[in-house]
């Protein structure tokens, strides 16, 4: 059975990359009815809040991205890891580094000097007992570091990528798989050792992740070799490129869902874009779907090498199919909490509320549109420069004078159309002018301005709580 994993590390909140990430996990996992896990990687007791980890959770819930079983905690696991380590100590396959930061940081200036690559250079591989203990004896403490032959020759076959090859020399030296700490001690031990550890435990046969772990699978390889565990398969998708090609990063202001979220996106237009980052619809398949309809399609044969490039436009667009395909009642559910927040309040009558959603609707791309061109249904909206221009045109007055002497001596309930129409008819009779002049004219004094949704329903809907009459009188000569 197919079993991956998203594990995000909980030192901030959900990130746009690592939600692709799991977009992709789920979605592989789904298409091939196996199971997607979360482990929460919070070793790093400094930068990891337990808020994050809510904040991931509820992220990834808010997406749709169910899970299987209870999220692994990593930090609980801490003597698994340890017990890992030691193993590789006692075969000889780790070793403890006594090397000061100090005399680190000098060999790099050194290598930096000459125009080499940085890397450290094994210098205490292979320590006798003696220099040990004297190193041991000035208080040092040290690191581990696992073995990494040069020579080593690293291969896998990547799902997107296709075959890969490392060399050993290419990864920087022998590794730190443990933190400093006496001699005597086995320091917190370090990502790739306790990904490899976790992620065998959790019995992973899929790893699928950012392309920036490229170099850490090729370490991990090395550790499922000395740690003698099954090798997962592995796949890299491509990393999210911001509009200038260049890796999306906190400079282009929004780097996590909170961010999408708060500006009106919708969790199924952020899902279904996640997924167009760096995978292509098979022939025929529109590019709005849900995630269950890209699960039944979904494999890494259409996930792109290539960086996907992040396009606001496609993801407005999906947003709003997204939007226009609510119901009214969805709209609602959706918009009413953003109304009540600005402590608009709603009409006992539900209907009403619904009538507006409906009328809004087709004309929204992000959920705060939903506020925006809600307001003047709450508030009465000042006259604009074209409102009071129209309201200037010849007869436009005399017109609503005739409207609202209509209105007092027989006020509108917003319900009969025909009704609305017979008054509209008579005022433009009786002050001489076109219906479109008492058209506009009418537009003008209910919401200010020429633009707006369909006149006569913004009309009844005025009219059905009684605010239409008091806007058509304020503009009276
Ligand atoms: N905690 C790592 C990260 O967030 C996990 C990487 C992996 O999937 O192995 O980047």
């Amino acid at each position: 059975m197919v079993r991956v994993r998203l594990a995000p590390s909980p030192t901030g909140t959900l990130h746009i990359g690592t939600a692709r990430t799991a977009v992709f996990n789920w979605l592989y996992a789904r298409h091939e009815k196996g199971q997607f896990l979360l482990r929460i990687e919070d070793t790093d007791k400094e930068r990891s809040r337990p808020e994050f980890t809510a904040n991931i959770l509820e992220g990834l819930a808010w997406l749709g991205l169910d899970w299987d079983e209870d999220p692994m905690i990593q930090s609980e696991r801490v003597e698994e890891h340890r017990s890992a380590i030691r193993m590789l100590l006692d075969r000889g396959l780790a070793y403890r580094c006594y090397a000061s930061e100090e005399e680190l940081a000098t060999m790099r200036e050194l290598q930096k000097a000459e125009n080499r690559a940085p890397r450290y250079d094994n210098r205490h591989r292979n320590l006798t007992a003696d220099q040990e203990a004297s190193f041991q004896a000035e208080g040092r403490e040290a690191v581990i570091r696992f073995r990494i032959d040069d020579n080593e020759d690293i291969r896998w076959s990547d799902l997107v990528r296709g075959p890969m090859q490392w060399r050993g020399a290419d990864l920087g030296g022998d590794m730190v798989i443990a933190r400093r700490a006496p001699a005597d001690q086995i320091g917190d031990p370090l990502y790739n050792l306790v990904v490899v550890v976790d992620d065998a435990a959790m019995e992973i046969t899929h790893v699928i992740r950012g392309e920036d772990h490229i170099a850490n699978t090729a370490k991990q390889l090395l550790l499922y070799k000395a740690l003698e565990l099954q090798v997962p398969v592995f796949a890299h998708a491509p990393l999210i490129l911001n509009a200038e090609g260049r890796k999306l990063s906190k400079r282009d202001g929004v780097t996590s869902i909170n961010d999408f979220r708060s500006m009106g996106y919708t969790a199924e237009a952020i899902a279904n874009y996640m997924t167009l980052l760096g995978w292509s619809v098979p022939e025929g398949m529109e590019e709005r779907f849900t995630l269950s309809q890209a699960a039944d399609v979904f494999g890494f044969d259409r996930v792109n090498k290539a960086g996907a490039r992040f396009d606001w436009d496609k993801l407005n667009w999906l947003n709003a199919q997204v939007l226009h395909g609510l119901t009214p009642e969805q709209l609602l559910d959706a918009a009413a909490p953003l109304w009540r927040q600005k402590k608009w309040s709603l009409p006992d009558d539900p209907s009403w509320s619904l009538a507006l959603c409906e009328l809004l609707g087709p004309s929204l791309t992000l959920l705060g549109d939903a506020v925006d061109q809600a307001q003047p249904f709450f508030v009465c909206p000042e006259l604009q420069e074209d409102g009071l221009k129209q309201l200037n045109v010849e007869g436009s007055r005399s017109a609503l004078n005739h409207l609202v002497e209509s209105l007092e001596a027989d006020p509108w309930d917003g319900i009969d159309i025909a009704e609305a129409q017979s008054m509209l008819a008579d005022a433009a009779n009786r002050a001489g002018v076109k219906k479109g002049v008492v058209m506009k004219s009418l537009r003008a004094a209910l919401l200010g301005r020429l633009q707006g949704p369909d006149l006569i329903t913004t009309w009844s809907l005025l009219a059905r709580i009684r605010q239409d009459l008091p806007r058509l009188k304020r503009c009276l000569p």
